[in-house]
């Protein structure tokens, strides 16, 4: 049987779409939950096209004190600038104008 109807992939626009809070049956047990106010991408609202890896000052906001990128979920960004954002900072650390730890301490 022949394969029909390839859904196109990389249609980029609908990427940043984000669900309203209940998500999980889990989540549906406990109906007062916090409610965070919807965040919407920093990066789309200054219509930011390419991240800057050079630009610290910017990507040391989504980061952790401990150096670790911050989640989509905590920052608000959109699919396709948490992509970008991440390999942003990724490739800052290997410039070394971000670190990849902060400090190196034993943990056990
Ligand atoms: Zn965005």
């Amino acid at each position: 049987m022949a394969e029909e109807m390839l859904e196109p992939i990389g249609q980029p626009e609908g990427a940043g779409e984000q669900r309203p809070a209940e998500e999980r049956g889990a989540a549906r047990a406990q109906q007062r939950r916090y409610f965070p106010r919807k965040r919407v991408c920093a990066f789309c609202v200054d219509k930011v096209k390419i991240i800057d890896y050079k630009d610290v000052a910017t990507l040391q906001r989504y980061v952790t004190d401990q150096g670790r990128i911050r989640g989509r979920k905590q920052t608000g960004t959109c699919a396709r600038h948490q992509h970008q954002l991440s390999r942003a900072i990724k490739r800052a650390r290997q410039l070394a104008l971000m670190p990849y730890c902060f400090r190196h301490e034993f943990v056990s």
